[in-house]
C-alpha cells in the first residue's frame, strides 16, 4: 500500500527575538502552542501539526530549516511572527529551505481588548508588523509560499491551511514516488510522451520501464488459494454477473482477473511502486488487459495511466495522497464524447476499462465483455456511474521546455438517460463555464485527453500544489472567457521563461 498521510508532519514555527525577556517569550510560547493545537484539532486524520520551540536567533532558525529539509516526515512548514522577529535572522534559514512554506498571519486574540489594552499587550501581540517584516524578506528572497490571514478558529482559515497541507502531501508524494511502466507509450501518441529526466528533477518522481513479461511471470506465479480468496471477496463486494460466478461459464475469466490483481499488487509492493502504467499494445503473456485489477488498485490509492501515460499516473497518485479523509472519489479519466444538446453541453468521460470505483457510493457491477482493441481475451471490469457532485478535471502536459497543468471546474451529473449498451464505468459532467468555452480553452492550452477527475479535491488544493512544484496551472472556471484565457497563457509563457533560472 502507498504511504499513509499520518506518517507525515507539518512543522509549526514561531518567530520572535531575545529582546522581550523570558516572561514575554514564555507567553509567546504558550500562545503559539495553543494556536498550533487549535489548527491541529480541526485538521482531521492527515499529517500531524508539530509545534516547535520559539525561534529567537539566526542560528536556531537556520538549524530548524536544515532539520526540516533533512527530515523525510516533514512535508512543509507553517511560520508565524507572533512578535517582531528581525528578518535578517531568517535569511540563512529561508535560503536553505526548499520545502513548502505557509505564512500564517494571525493573532492569539481575535478581538482587540479596547478597554484594557496596555503596552504589555502591544509588546506581546504585534504580528501586524512582525509578519510584515517576514513577508518582506520572503518577497526579497523570492521564497515561494502561501499567505493565509485570519484567526485560527475561523473555519475559512482552517480550510485554506487544510488545502495547503493536502498540496504539501501531494508534493511530497511526487518527490518520493517510484513509478513502474509496463511497456512504453502507445505508438505515435504525442501527449503521453514526456521528459522523464526533467520530471525527476522537477517533481522527484522516478519513472522506469519493466518488461510486461516480468509482470506476466508474477501473475502466473500467483497461487490458487490467493485467487480463491480474491474471487470470494469480489463476490462479496460487487454485483457479479451470473456468468462470472462460481459454476458460471466464464468463472475462469474472473479467476484470471484475480490472478492479475494479485500478481500486479505483489510486483508493485515488492518494488515500492505507488503508481504504474499499462499499454494495450504491449501485453506480452497477459491473457487480459488488466481492468478490474487496475480499478481496485486505484481504489487503494495507486496512481495509474493507460497507454503508458506516466504523467497522469504520477498526478493521480499525488491527488490520491491529497484526498485523505474526504468524501468523493478521484480517478484516471479520459474525455470521450459529448452531448451538445443538454444544459450547455455535457462530457462523457470513461476509459476502455480503467475508471476508479471511488467515484461511486453505489455497488459496482462486475462484468465481462469483449474489448475491440488489444487482441486478448475479454477483460473483466467494474461498471458504474460516477456520483453527482462538484469536481475538478486536471491534466499534466509536457510542453517541451516545461510542464503545464490545466484544470477545469466541473459539475458531475448523472447521465441524462440509462446507458444499457455501454459496458464501462463512466462519469458525465458539465464543464464550467460551458462546453464551448471549456473545450476551446482546454484545446488552446494543449491540455491532454487523459486526466485526473476528482470529486474530493478542489481548485485551491491544485493551485497550492502547482505553486509548490513551480509548474504553471491554467484554470478554466465559471469566470473564464477564451480571450482572457489565451492572454493568460501568453503572460504565463513569458513569466515561466523569466522565472526559470537554469
Ligand atoms: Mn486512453
Amino acid at each position: 500500500m502507498p504511504a499513509a498521510p499520518t506518517d507525515s508532519e507539518v512543522w509549526f514555527l514561531t518567530g520572535s527575538q531575545s529582546l522581550y525577556g523570558e516572561d514575554t517569550l514564555a507567553r509567546v510560547a504558550s500562545q503559539s502552542r495553543q494556536t498550533a493545537e487549535t489548527l491541529a484539532t480541526g485538521a482531521g486524520p492527515g499529517p500531524r501539526i508539530v509545534w516547535k520551540p520559539v525561534l529567537t536567533d539566526a542560528d536556531a532558525i537556520r538549524r530548524m530549516c536544515l532539520d526540516a529539509e533533512g527530515d523525510d516526515r516533514c512535508i512543509g512548514l507553517i511560520a508565524w511572527m507572533h512578535t517582531f522577529s528581525p528578518a535578517k535572522m531568517w535569511i540563512a534559514g529561508l535560503a536553505a529551505l526548499r520545502k513548502p512554506l505557509l505564512h500564517l498571519h494571525t493573532q492569539a486574540n481575535r478581538a482587540l481588548p479596547w478597554s484594557t489594552i496596555d503596552m504589555d499587550f502591544m509588546n506581546l501581540n504585534q504580528a501586524a508588523h512582525g509578519d510584515r517584516e517576514f513577508g518582506h524578506i520572503q518577497a526579497r528572497l523570492g521564497v515561494s509560499r502561501k499567505t493565509v490571514t485570519g484567526h485560527v478558529s475561523d473555519p475559512g482559515v482552517a480550510r485554506r491551511v487544510d488545502a495547503w497541507t493536502r498540496a504539501a502531501l501531494g508534493r511530497a508524494e511526487f518527490a518520493r514516488l517510484r513509478l513502474a511502466r509496463f511497456g512504453d507509450n502507445m505508438r505515435d501518441v504525442a501527449v503521453t510522451e514526456g521528459d522523464k529526466v526533467e520530471a525527476q528533477f522537477r517533481f522527484g518522481t522516478s519513472v522506469n520501464t519493466y518488461a510486461v513479461n516480468e509482470l506476466a511471470e508474477a501473475v502466473d506465479a500467483v497461487d490458487d488459494r490467493t485467487v480463491l480468496a480474491l474471487t470470494r471477496s469480489y463476490a462479496d463486494t460487487y454485483a457479479l454477473a451470473p456468468e462470472l460466478r462460481p459454476g458460471g461459464e466464464r468463472h475462469s475469466s474472473l479467476r484470471y482477473a484475480a490472478r492479475v490483481e494479485a500478481g500486479l499488487r505483489g510486483f508493485l509492493t515488492d518494488g515500492g511502486f505507488a503508481a504504474f502504467t499499462t499499454n494495450f499494445e504491449d501485453l506480452g503473456g497477459l491473457r487480459q488487459l488488466p481492468g478490474l485489477a487496475v480499478q481496485r488498485l486505484m481504489a487503494d490509492g495507486y496512481g495509474f495511466g493507460g497507454e503508458g501515460d506516466w504523467k497522469t499516473a504520477a498526478l493521480l497518485r499525488a491527488a490520491k495522497a491529497m484526498t485523505y479523509g474526504l468524501p468523493g472519489g478521484t480517478s484516471f479519466m479520459e474525455d470521450y464524447t459529448y452531448d451538445l444538446t443538454v444544459d450547455g453541453g455535457l462530457i462523457l468521460g470513461a476509459h476502455m476499462l480503467e475508471v476508479c470505483p471511488s467515484l461511486t457510493t453505489a455497488t459496482p457491477s462486475c462484468e465481462i465483455h469483449p474489448l475491440s482493441i488489444g487482441g486478448r481475451e475479454d477483460p473483466v471490469r467494474l461498471v458504474f456511474d460516477a456520483d453527482p457532485g462538484p469536481g475538478i478535471v486536471v491534466g499534466l502536459t509536457d510542453l517541451g521546455s516545461r510542464f503545464r497543468l490545466v484544470a477545469n471546474e466541473v459539475d458531475v451529473v448523472g447521465p441524462p438517460a440509462p446507458l444499457p449498451l455501454l459496458p464501462v464505468a463512466r462519469a458525465v459532467w458539465r464543464p464550467e463555464p460551458d462546453l464551448r468555452t471549456s473545450t476551446e480553452a482546454w484545446l488552446t492550452a494543449g491540455g491532454p485527453h487523459h486526466t485526473v477527475l476528482s470529486t474530493a479535491l478542489g481548485r485551491e488544493e491544485f493551485e497550492d500544489l502547482a505553486d509548490m512544484l513551480a509548474v504553471e496551472l491554467a484554470v478554466i472556471d465559471g469566470e473564464t472567457t477564451v480571450r482572457r484565457f489565451a492572454q493568460e497563457l501568453r503572460w504565463n509563457q513569458a513569466y515561466h521563461r523569466l522565472a526559470d533560472v537554469r
